[in-house]
């Protein structure tokens, strides 16, 4: 048995260039979970086969980086954006193979860029910060993890503000949003936002069926109440 099993070749076409070129995809249901965070990162049992690795795309021949979530077909503008910026300067990289943390690295950076490039919806580029947080969370890079997520909550906050939520991700509900937008203020110290967005979840609870998700925005709130209090208190007391 390859120790590799769990990872399938999936044909993808270019969003930008429309070359066709293959790349590692994770076979649904192969992994299991060990545990999850409060903002729903995933830990797998084998981290090697966690599928958070193999969602971008990278594209050999001219550079452009894309996740299934993107919106196409791109405009002449943003072509002309991607030539310029990104194929002009573009050598073939590879990364249609195995990938270690530092190559998802790579090509979600690829992702984020091509994704203001070509002026891809908030909820999608917020996702790809939010991951790459979670790609240094996995290498305890606290200082990159940090700097990722407050790029996340910037842009799921617009998310928010734009209604665009929805887009790619059909998962996304308001009440998850405002719990996300919530525990990643939380996470990167803005309790009184945290507070405020939890409390915005908390409020949907006769209007959601996702009972689970305002049960984790009290605890969460409690949470995030707590260290704000404390960090008043020693704020005061020096
Ligand atoms: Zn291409």
């Amino acid at each position: 048995m390859n120790k590799f099993d769990f990872l399938y070749d999936k044909s993808i076409i270019c969003l930008n260039c429309e070359h066709t070129f293959v790349t590692k995809k994770v076979r649904q249901g192969t992994q299991a979970v060990a545990s999850r965070d409060a903002d729903f990162c995933t830990y797998y049992k084998e981290q090697a086969g966690n599928p958070v690795l193999y969602t971008v795309c990278v594209c050999p021949r001219c550079g452009f980086s894309f996740t299934e979530q993107f919106s196409s077909p791109l405009s002449a503008q943003a072509r002309k954006h991607v030539q310029v910026k990104i194929t002009a300067k573009w050598t073939a990289k590879e990364f249609g193979s195995v990938r270690s943390l530092r190559t998802a690295i790579a090509a979600y950076k690829l992702a984020i860029y091509a994704s203001q490039l070509t002026d891809q919806p908030y909820s999608v580029k917020a996702g790809l910060c939010l991951r790459l947080g979670w790609l240094y969370r996995y290498l305890k890079d606290n200082a990159e993890e940090l700097r990722f997520l407050r790029l996340a909550v910037e842009q799921y906050e617009q998310s928010y503000v734009h209604s665009d939520y929805r887009v790619g991700d059909k998962e996304m509900s308001e009440v998850r949003l405002l719990y996300l937008i919530g525990e990643l203020n939380r996470r990167i110290g803005e309790f009184d936002q945290a507070i405020r967005y939890f409390s915005k979840a908390i409020s949907l609870k006769g209007q959601t069926i996702e009972t689970g998700i305002i049960q984790m925005a009290h605890e969460q709130w409690s949470l995030a109440r707590e260290t704000y209090a404390q960090q008043q208190k020693q704020r005061v007391g020096s």
